[in-house]
């Protein structure tokens, strides 16, 4: 009865706070871990809500896609927020090869990280959403999500699996500002495989942000992976991923098998 007592408690503090969210008064009968990506430049972490991701945000990457680039509304999907994998800055993270893939490609990516939210974001204001910005890595597993493409099924088994997102530290927009243009280049093993410029993007961070609010509320603490160029590709256990955006540091991973 104690229990069950403790259980109505919790359930009445969440149908008071009007959405599925804990409290510090609830009650869980286990632990879930927040997670988080640490913010450049102190001891602070960023708590991740949602990751979302907008798709083909570049011509010539639309082009390889097998897509038409004139500008048709950005798309958009997500993966679970523990997808992040945290990769320090000067450190190489070891990134599992994942399960059921053969042709396992990187897309190299400028993430957008939220401190405020709102429904219906004019563009104008879209950048005050913005806390800071980090280096991602937006890992997929090309032949599920085209075979599940094929089929008109939803390829999220192809995007939206453990650790699929790589990510370097948020850097703060007080300290690094937005970025419009700048040089966005990935080596694997040492070898340039994507290099292009932020200025090439058909939709600019602002205009992602104030499209996606008209489609879900956005709230702190949400992340937006802002697209790929073109000259995605294949990495196998062993190779070395090096991307790096607009002078931020670089983002070092490497896939074991
Ligand atoms: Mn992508």
């Amino acid at each position: 009865m104690q229990r069950r007592h403790a259980l109505g408690a919790a359930v009445t503090g969440l149908a008071a706070a009007g959405c599925a969210t804990t409290t510090a008064a609830s009650a869980t009968p286990f632990a879930v871990a927040q997670p988080v990506v640490p913010i450049a430049g102190g001891s602070e972490v960023f708590p991740v809500r949602r990751i979302y991701c907008i798709g083909r945000n570049y011509a010539a990457h639309a082009r390889e896609m097998g897509s038409d680039p004139t500008r048709e509304p950005p798309f958009f999907f997500q993966k679970p927020s523990d997808a992040v994998q945290f990769v320090a800055i000067g450190s190489t993270a070891n990134h599992p090869y994942p399960p059921l893939t053969k042709n396992y490609h990187y897309e190299l990516e400028p993430v957008a990280a939220l401190h405020k939210g709102g429904k219906n974001v004019p563009v104008d204001k879209a950048l005050d959403l913005v806390y800071g910005y980090a280096v991602g890595l937006d890992m997929t597993r090309r032949d599920l999500q085209r075979g599940m493409g094929d089929q008109k099924k939803p390829w999220e088994i192809g995007k939206s699996f453990d650790r699929s997102a790589p990510i370097g530290p948020i850097h703060r927009v007080a300290q690094v500002g937005h970025f419009t243009a700048g040089a966005i280049t990935l080596k694997v093993n040492g070898q340039v495989r994507q290099d292009a410029n932020l200025n090439q993007m058909i939709w600019s961070v602002a205009e992602q942000i104030a499209k996606l609010s008209e489609a879900f509320e956005l709230m702190p603490g949400d992340i937006i992976f802002s697209g790929t160029p073109e000259n995605v590709g294949p990495v196998v256990p062993g190779d070395l991923m090096e991307g790096s955006i607009a002078g931020l540091p670089l983002l070092s991973v490497k896939v074991v098998g």
